[in-house]
């Protein structure tokens, strides 16, 4: 049987039906009903924290976000590109440019080192990814955000659950968005959410995926349609009765991968961080085609010539698409992630991922070794 990257995990048939039933009852099915309150409650008391806002996907979340802040048109968001297309395109659909920041080589996230020297009188905001989970170095770049009155948006759509000493991912900044996609760690089938400091911007958020809309009669500002529907919190609200389990399951496929690929000459982990509670959503490799005898590409055609699907992830950085051709000079500018970019592969990994597949991937990665 075919393995994919990713498998979504989903509750027993019966125990989502169950949570439906009452939609039969009501006919309330979108429009913040009473599944889409429970969802909500949960994750505040999860997060720790009263401002959090759901929406119909983390793009949406993120896009709200960046409005909601009301930064002037043409500001500069500096960001990185080793990211999901999501991050730069809600920048630039906010009608704001995104400049790109290079990445650290052993976590990818961006490397706070070489922000300072992007910060222009344009500069309003950093917009960071936790990238596969792993944490930015928060402290550092809310120290340069402090020293030049910037706001940081955090992209946690890979950071639900991650903890660094006991503190949520989703305390740090000013805003976090999550992705609650089929793909995630925890999902609610299309969903997100927006976390922010700021108890102010939740009627902004509110108004932004519901038309601008307070009551039924204004719109205080123009807004778009993001809300999430009954249906999908009601997955949301299965899926966190097993999150823990989830992850627990996923930390065995994880630890079986660096069992069987440690040592292995010419491929590296992500670094381990310190103190730091991981959801184990990704599984990247890199791979020095030098040392190792084979290039990414290779090893991934090897994997899928025996119906294994890993993804090149995140290939290519988001500054070399197409829409934003002539812009940027990605190996000139942010040579470490257009490096990584090259070298970058994610393994398949989800809770039901059989060892005896982990095995087998390792064997067919280790088989092109030379
Ligand atoms: C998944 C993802 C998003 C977008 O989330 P959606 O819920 O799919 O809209 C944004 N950023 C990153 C890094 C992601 O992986």
């Amino acid at each position: 049987m075919a393995v994919n990257v990713c498998c979504s995990s989903m509750p027993d048939y019966e125990e989502y039906c169950r949570e439906i039933r009452d939609l039969w009852e009501s006919h309330w099915l979108t429009n913040m009903g009473t599944k889409h309150k429970q969802l909500e409650e949960k994750l505040r008391h999860r997060f720790k924290t009263e401002n959090l806002t759901l929406f119909a996907n983390g793009h949406l979340a993120l896009s709200a976000i960046i409005a909601a802040f009301d930064f002037p048109r043409g500001s500069e968001i500096i960001t990185t590109p080793f990211t999901f297309a999501s991050t730069t395109h809600a920048i630039v659909q906010n009608g704001l440019t995104p400049v790109f920041c290079d990445i650290r080589a052993d976590d990818f996230t961006l490397d706070a080192a070489k922000l300072e020297p992007l910060i222009t009188e344009k500069t309003r905001a950093i917009l960071p990814v936790h990238v596969y989970g792993n944490l930015c170095d928060v402290q550092e770049i809310q120290r340069i955000a402090d020293d030049y009155q910037l706001k940081v948006i955090y992209d946690a759509a890979h950071a639900f659950g991650v903890t660094i000493r006991g503190t949520n991912a989703a305390e740090f900044g000013d805003a976090s968005m999550f992705s609650f996609h089929a793909t995630k760690v925890f999902h609610t089938v299309e969903g997100g959410a927006a976390v922010y400091r700021d108890a102010a911007l939740c009627a902004k958020l509110d108004a932004l995926k519901n038309f601008g809309m307070a009551g039924q009669e204004d719109a205080f500002l123009v807004g778009g349609n993001a809300k999430m529907s009954e249906f999908h919190a009601a997955m949301g609200l299965c899926n966190l009765r097993h999150i823990d389990e989830e992850i627990c399951r996923r930390k065995l496929v994880v630890e079986r991968y660096q069992e069987r690929l440690r040592g292995v000459s010419g491929i590296r982990f992500c670094a381990a961080a310190q103190n730091v509670r991981s959801n184990y959503a990704y599984f990247p490799v890199v791979i020095d085609p030098e040392t190792f005898g084979a290039d990414r590409d290779a090893v991934c055609a090897a994997l899928a010539a025996n119906d294994i699907y890993a993804r090149k992830y995140f290939y290519p950085l988001t500054n070399c698409f197409s829409c934003y051709a002539g812009q940027y000079e990605a190996a000139i500018e942010t040579p470490v992630a257009w490096k990584i970019s090259h070298r970058v592969l994610t393994l398949p990994l989800y809770a039901g991922l059989a060892l005896e597949d982990a095995d087998r991937i390792c064997k067919i990665i280790i088989s092109c070794h030379r």
